[in-house]
């Protein structure tokens, strides 16, 4: 890849340019529980949960289901509503704009 400032070519898993000092690509994202836009049924609680443990969106999904069924629904949904009004959802994602790559040859 090349470094976004000076436009010289820098290693594939570099974080900062050798020439310029200028930091490259993305740091590794901070661990967050954010609600997912990309994976929502209903608010993107489950999907976020599943994110930010490891787990399988369905279990979580089941898992959610059931624990509301097993507590008379009441208490899960109000639990999935304060869920949705805290956690914050995930920043949208902006597509890198094609003037900052630098031309090829
Ligand atoms: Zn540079």
């Amino acid at each position: 890849m090349y470094c976004n400032a000076c436009g010289k070519a820098i290693a594939e898993d570099g974080r900062f340019c050798a020439y310029c000092g200028n930091v490259v690509g993305t740091p590794p994202a901070e661990k967050r529980l954010t609600r997912s836009r990309a994976d929502r049924k209903i608010a993107g609680v489950c999907a976020g949960l599943a994110q930010y443990f490891d787990l399988d969106v369905t279990l979580v999904r089941v898992l959610c289901v059931f624990i509301m069924l097993a507590t008379g629904i009441c208490p899960g949904v109000v639990t999935y509503l304060l869920a949705w009004i805290m956690v914050p959802a995930e920043p949208e994602l902006r597509p890198v704009l094609a003037s900052q790559q630098p031309v090829a040859g």
